[in-house]
């Protein structure tokens, strides 16, 4: 049983509607967007002013943390002056962590509650135990026994839930049993659907939050496949949790949500940023708009399979391609950068193209530069020794390359379309590449590769590249099929012809859902697409060429990239969104710690408001810096605290002094 109807076509996924005060989730609604106050819940009066704050802004849920019962009380004064200011419309949420009393509380207050299953009815000791089946049937109803009495509460009063399970914070029994892994996840949520579903309840909403967005990605697809196969429909909230800030933080939610939401998956979603909340609804906003644009009715025809699987990450296998002087493609080799440029940035000495220090650890490894004309053949003498990727146009001929052979580099890749008539063209195009040591990107739209296999099986992996039409034709049909789908039939029809050889992922206007004009438009497009290939395993190349401004372009490509766990270029950082429960400043210590440490290429730091959730969250950070009481930090090295209470003021220095001791610090450039 498969997780969405199509793999190519975004075609919404069924689900039952839920009602979180007056605003449907799931069915036939529109996706909701949502965010969380982060202000102290007892202090009531800027809990109202950061909701009010919320919704004026456009978001439709606001979430707010009740970590105990005195919060929890504080609910209620909260929904009625949140309500008196014009504001009945809009649901509150309380997010529970461990504490069930806070829950009974909460319900009363508010339109729906958020509980961890992780933490909800289990105290974490990360004890190493083996459970037998009774001990886990006596866990399961202990587990019943806790939670049941929410659930009853809630069905009395027309309230709804939210089972929301977290990566790094599962039960013990969870990850004795299943580890931390997706298919625990998708237990951990499922025991307590069965013990809802057990009271006829089911005004539920599930999430699946990780910061890694491979997890979090197949975890909800996991739980989509499961949730079918009993029958269950209920809509999902999807958040990459600890995504951190700027540009990194919305690359990481972009591509998580995105991936899932071309999928079909996803009823309502909040992107987690360490920023003021009221910067995460523009974000969401723009995310669910582009996905509710492709939202396509199911259709008649087959479905198409393709063999990617969309439960474990495996990198599709290519063939090694050497290309220039240490640049290299295959199995062992990360994905490379190209980047659009202009045969006038190319051959300018000033350009910033020209100055690798500019771009440091991030260089345009090959320049993509249309070639029109053989002038500009002729102009390439002038570029310098860069890696060289030459956009062809239709008219320049074979003799025209050959009368400007001595102008192509050694490892210069040439960039040609080629339609299903045009096999001698290949064959030509691929001679001259092999004869001068090029190598040949071809644009082959997936539905032509048929006709050109007998002629590509003869001419072997190693001179291709294989890359969509990057200026139109690039979705399966004009109405509602994505570019990631039609990467994915190019995959597909690359491995019903036998090919290995790589594949080139380009965002162009092409492959835009909503071509925009704003570099946030922009950037969100390139992570859907490119993040969410990069997460499927597929892509050995990748170019951000909706992107004008070729060093940000590059710069962007490289975020993405890291974003989605291919090619690691510089610091990690794991920042949680912050809440009622945060220590300190998580916005400024953020920044600060980043300017201190951003250059530990690597290294994956973990920045969380507080020890009740942060060291679980942090999932597999190499050092934590966490909020341990007011004024003080508890620093950690992967899950152990080794430093307790240190006074904030001294905590950079020591987190330094840490990362010097475990021999993963290295002097800024
Ligand atoms: S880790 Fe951060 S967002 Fe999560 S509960 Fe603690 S302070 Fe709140």
């Amino acid at each position: 049983m498969s997780y969405c109807v199509s793999r190519f076509h975004t075609v919404r996924r069924r689900t039952v509607e839920v009602k979180v005060g007056s605003v449907g989730v799931g069915g036939d609604n529109p996706i909701r967007v949502q965010s969380m106050t982060t202000s102290d819940t007892q202090d009531i009066a800027a809990t109202v002013r950061q909701s009010i704050a919320l919704a004026e802004v456009g978001c439709e849920i606001v979430r707010i943390t009740a970590p105990n019962v005195a919060a929890a009380k504080c609910l209620k004064d909260i929904r009625a002056r949140f309500t008196a200011a014009g504001f009945g419309h809009i649901p509150l949420v309380a997010d529970i962590h461990f504490l069930p009393s806070a829950a009974m509380e909460a319900v009363e207050h508010v339109e729906k509650v958020r509980v961890n299953p992780g933490n909800y009815a289990d105290k974490k000791k990360f004890a190493v135990k083996e459970y037998t089946d009774a001990d886990y049937e006596r866990e399961l109803q202990r587990l019943h026994e806790a939670f049941s009495p929410l659930v009853l509460r809630a069905k009395t009063l027309g309230r709804s839930l939210r089972i929301g399970t977290n990566h790094g914070s599962l039960s013990d029994r969870i990850m004795n049993r299943y580890g931390d892994t997706p298919l625990g996840m998708v237990e951990s949520a499922l025991e307590f659907l069965r013990i809802a579903e057990s009271h006829g309840f089911r005004q539920l909403i599930l999430s699946m939050k990780a910061s890694n967005p491979k997890v979090m990605i197949q975890a909800y697809r996991l739980l989509v496949q499961r949730m079918a196969q009993e029958a269950m429909h209920y809509p999902l909230h999807l958040g990459v949790t600890e995504a951190g800030d700027g540009e990194d933080g919305r690359i990481k939610s972009a591509i998580g949500i995105g991936s899932l939401l071309l999928d079909g998956l996803g009823d309502t979603i909040r992107v987690s940023l360490t920023e003021d909340s009221v910067y995460e609804i523009p974000v969401a906003q723009a995310i669910a708009t582009k996905a509710m644009s492709l939202w396509a009715e199911g259709r008649d025809e087959p479905p198409l399979a393709d063999s990617i699987d969309p439960y474990h990450f495996v990198r599709r296998e290519t063939a090694t391609v050497h290309l220039a002087d240490k640049i290299t493609v295959g199995p062992e080799q990360p994905p490379r950068v190209i980047t659009r440029t202009t045969l006038a940035e190319l051959t300018n000495p000033q350009s910033a193209l020209r100055h690798p220090q500019l771009l440091k650890d991030t260089p345009a490894e090959g320049l993509l530069v249309p070639i029109t004309s053989t002038a500009d053949l002729a102009a390439l003498k002038s570029a310098g020794p860069s890696f060289l990727v030459l956009e062809l146009a239709p008219a320049l001929t074979i003799a025209n390359l050959k009368a400007h052979a001595a102008t192509l580099p050694a490892g210069t890749v040439l960039l040609r379309g080629f339609a299903p008539a045009e096999a001698a063209a290949l064959t030509a195009f691929a001679q001259f590449a092999r004869e001068h040591q090029l190598t040949l990107a071809a644009e082959i739209a997936p539905a032509d590769l048929a006709a050109l296999a007998d002629t590509l099986r003869q001419l072997g992996d190693t001179a291709f590249i294989f890359t969509l039409p990057g200026t139109g034709a690039a979705r399966p049909d004009s109405s509602h099929g994505h570019a990631t789908g039609a990467y994915r039939l190019l995959a597909e029809a690359l491995r019903r012809i036998g090919s290995r050889a790589p594949i080139w992922i380009r965002n162009t206007p092409a492959t835009a859902v909503r071509p925009g004009a704003d570099f946030l438009s922009k950037l969100l497009e390139a992570s859907f697409l490119t993040g969410g290939l990069l997460c499927d395993g597929l892509g050995d190349f990748v170019s951000i060429e909706t992107e004008s401004d070729s060093v940000r372009a590059t710069k962007l490509a490289y975020n993405i990239l890291q974003g989605a766990g291919a090619r690691i270029s510089k610091t990690e950082f794991v920042a949680c969104p912050s809440c009622g429960r945060t220590l300190f400043d998580l916005q400024t210590t953020t920044q600060r710690i980043r300017a201190q440490t951003g250059h530990l290429k690597g290294v994956k730091l973990a920045i969380m408001g507080c020890i009740v959730n942060g060291p679980g969250e942090m999932a597999d950070a190499d050092f934590g810096y966490v909020g341990g009481a007011p004024g003080k930090i508890n620093l950690y090295v992967g899950k152990n605290c080794v430093q307790y209470n240190v006074p904030q003021a001294e905590a950079d220095a020591r987190l330094i002094a840490l990362i010097k001791e475990h021999g993963r610090w290295t002097e800024p450039t």
